[in-house]
């Protein structure tokens, strides 16, 4: 009996590893017909200035709405992407659109926010990969210090060489850099000190966290220690109004969360701006 039952969980974990590869490759064939057919989109999430309440900026988040597959995750594709070298044009038409978009909000609304853009280990590894984006946002016309680049802590460290002639360039260029999900990595901030990194974006598990008392602590000093070594912090996940009290309190730089805004896409964008982005507005937070 216990044989046979051996049997049937190797047999099903066979079957499930074929149903795997089989997902994977025919994603692999739907990423890049996808881009060119013009499935992804860039969606915007807020940034609040903790201080006053008025907008710092976005983040530009990628969706796929794969007609095959309905809504994919980032979390699904992105890794699949970065395997394939797909990230590399995915992640290029990301930047175009963000750099777009806040020529729009210029042009259309007065507003010169800070447009955040995720990056992926891949592009990371190479310094063309760098010379290409400075390439984009110089087309694009707007000023270099209104564009921030994200990164996650590991994906530097890994690639150190390369990544710190990246870094240079980027800064040189005049970019922001920051650090994504900072607390999940290894690094700290001894080590990042030595980066040119502007900003550090705080991982939303330690703000779903803050409840318990020790995250709660950890977190607190997390900024002070941050904030003393000259980096802006900014706080994710933010989904309630404790949250929020308490990050001020705290003296963090930004916010970000669903409790502002979820991401918006380009038509949600307008609404929010003509609702949030008047002279003295202050993006629908009671100060
Ligand atoms: P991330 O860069 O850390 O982005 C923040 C994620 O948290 C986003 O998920 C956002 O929608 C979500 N989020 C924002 N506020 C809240 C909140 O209050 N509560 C909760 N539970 N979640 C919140 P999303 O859009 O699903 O993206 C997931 C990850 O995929 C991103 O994490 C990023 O690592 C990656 N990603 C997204 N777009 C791109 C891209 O254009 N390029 C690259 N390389 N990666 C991307
Ligand atoms: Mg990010
Ligand atoms: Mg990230
Ligand atoms: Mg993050």
């Amino acid at each position: 009996k216990a044989k046979d039952l051996g049997k049937n969980n190797v047999q099903f974990y066979h079957s499930g590893m074929k149903e795997q590869l089989l997902k994977r490759t025919r994603l692999e064939e739907l990423l890049l017909s996808g881009l060119y057919r013009g499935e992804f989109e860039v969606v915007y999430q807020p940034q609040i200035v903790a201080r006053t309440g008025q907008l710092r900026g976005f983040e530009a988040l990628l969706r796929w709405n794969c007609p095959e597959l309905g809504q994919v995750s980032p979390a699904d594709f992105i890794p699949i992407a970065e395997e394939t070298g797909a990230i590399v044009p995915i992640g290029e038409f990301v930047l175009r659109e963000a750099c777009r978009m806040n020529g729009e909000l210029y042009r259309r609304f007065g507003l010169q926010p800070v447009m955040s853009v995720n990056v992926s280990p891949v592009q990371l590894k190479q310094v063309s990969f760098a010379d290409r984006m400075i390439h984009i946002i110089r087309e694009s016309g707007i000023p270099a210090e209104r564009m921030e680049l994200e990164m996650t802590e590991n994906t530097v460290i890994d690639t150190i060489d390369t990544s710190l002639e990246w870094l240079k360039r980027m800064q040189s260029f005049g970019v922001k850099l920051a650090m994504d999900d900072f607390g999940t990595g290894y690094s700290s901030l001894s080590y990042l000190i030595r980066l040119p990194i502007h900003t550090l974006k705080i991982d939303k598990s330690f703000v779903r966290d803050m409840g318990k008392r020790r995250s709660h602590s950890i977190l607190e000093s997390i900024i002070q220690l941050a904030q003393r070594s000259g980096f802006k912090v900014v706080a994710e996940g933010i989904e309630r109004s404790d949250q929020l009290q308490r990050l001020r309190e705290w003296g963090c730089d930004y916010l970000q969360g669903y409790y502002f805004s979820k991401p918006l896409t380009a038509d949600q964008m307008e609404e929010y701006v003509r609702l949030n982005c008047s002279r003295q507005s202050t993006a629908g937070v009671t100060m």
